[in-house]
């Protein structure tokens, strides 16, 4: 979606984001449109950085909240309380999240808490609060706008255009955010953190944020192979069908579907998947969508914007060899 700049600050939006380290794309897109809304506010997880309210002053924040002493340990609780506390203090009406499971755990809290409406999997958002969303696997696309004075929504990835240079589209007075701590006493029994563990990194976006996803199923054989370097060339993500899960050939993680991922890239490159609707359920609201599968009646190509009917084997070397000269 393109936002629309507001034109009177009628309605202040809070953002709560997920991290304090840099702001992601998913960030940035949810301050986009919270600008379309009115006046930002942010929440953050920990003390925030100069870098991050440098970043968060070139989207207009006004004030960012923060938990006193830090995250701490525990799961959820003390991002509801610290969400609640923000929201109660600027009289937010519009509580933007992005879609990912722990914020839609944080989000439904929320919704108690502050008897909000929550509207999850949010693909656009208009200026009177009426948000778009894809339901019943990605059959039907709904509006629906709730009926109470607060609004929550959890955004999908890649559903805002971001400006090019937002720097260059942040007012000129622009000014790092106040930042505003929390003690939260009252954080009520939760679930402890007992230890993290990174994944390892394979250099490529997260399938969930990817604004690229070249995804393979058990026509690849196993061979994941050619979509990692296809995926390398786009700089995009890779994702799997179930059936390719199930086999063992990829991780869990990379599943894309009604039990996996759901993923709304600007590009879905389908290999050797059929098209099943559990799989259709996590990708039908990507921008274009590219299928490449050697049967021609395979369902994927009802939904698919360009049906190449070929061998992966085949078809993805050629292209990665196309795209790597076109750049030179
Ligand atoms: C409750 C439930 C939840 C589910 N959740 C999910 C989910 O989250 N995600 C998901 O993906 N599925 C899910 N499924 C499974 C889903 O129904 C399908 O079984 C699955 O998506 C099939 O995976 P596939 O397309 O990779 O395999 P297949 O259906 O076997 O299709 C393989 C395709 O590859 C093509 N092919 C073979 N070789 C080549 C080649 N060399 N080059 C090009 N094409 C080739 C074939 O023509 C075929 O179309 C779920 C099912 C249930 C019941």
């Amino acid at each position: 979606m393109t936002p629309t700049p507001t034109t009177a600050n009628s309605t202040t939006a809070l953002v709560v984001l997920a991290a304090t380290d840099r702001l992601r794309r998913a960030d940035r897109e949810l301050l986009v449109l919270a600008g379309t809304v009115g006046e930002t506010h942010v929440v953050v997880p920990d003390a925030p950085g100069d870098a991050l309210l440098d970043a968060l002053a070139a989207h207009a924040v006004r004030t960012v909240h923060a938990p006193e002493g830090g995250p701490g340990d525990r799961l959820t609780t003390p991002a509801v309380a610290l969400a609640e506390a923000a929201a109660r203090e600027t009289g937010a009406t519009v509580l933007l999240l992005a879609a990912t499971p722990e914020a839609a755990d944080v989000a439904a809290h929320l919704g108690v808490r502050l008897e909000a409406g929550v509207i999850t999997d949010v693909v656009a958002l208009d200026a009177d609060r009426v948000a778009t969303k894809s339901v019943l696997a990605g059959g039907w696309t709904t509006r629906c706008r709730a009926t109470s004075p607060v609004l929550i929504a959890t955004v999908r990835p890649n559903a805002v255009e971001l400006p090019a240079d937002v720097a260059a589209a942040a007012p000129a007075e622009a000014q790092r955010p106040r930042v505003r701590t929390h003690a939260l006493r009252d954080t009520g029994p939760a679930a402890r953190v007992v230890g993290r563990a990174g994944l390892p990194a394979s250099g490529r976006p997260a399938l969930g944020e990817a604004r690229v996803v070249v995804a393979g199923g058990r026509g690849t054989g196993g061979d994941f192979g050619p979509l990692e370097q296809l995926a390398d060339v786009l700089g995009g993500a890779v994702g799997a069908s179930r059936a390719a899960v199930d086999a063992g050939w990829i991780g869990p993680e990379a599943q894309v579907g009604q039990t996996g991922r759901t993923v709304s890239p600007q590009l879905y490159v389908s290999c050797g998947i059929s098209g099943a609707v559990q799989q259709r359920a996590g990708m039908q609201t990507a921008g274009t969508i590219v299928a490449v599968n050697q049967d021609e009646q395979a369902p994927v190509f009802e939904i698919a914007d360009l049906g190449i009917v070929g061998d992966l084997r085949t078809v993805l070397p050629q292209a990665v060899e196309h795209l790597r000269a076109l750049r030179g």
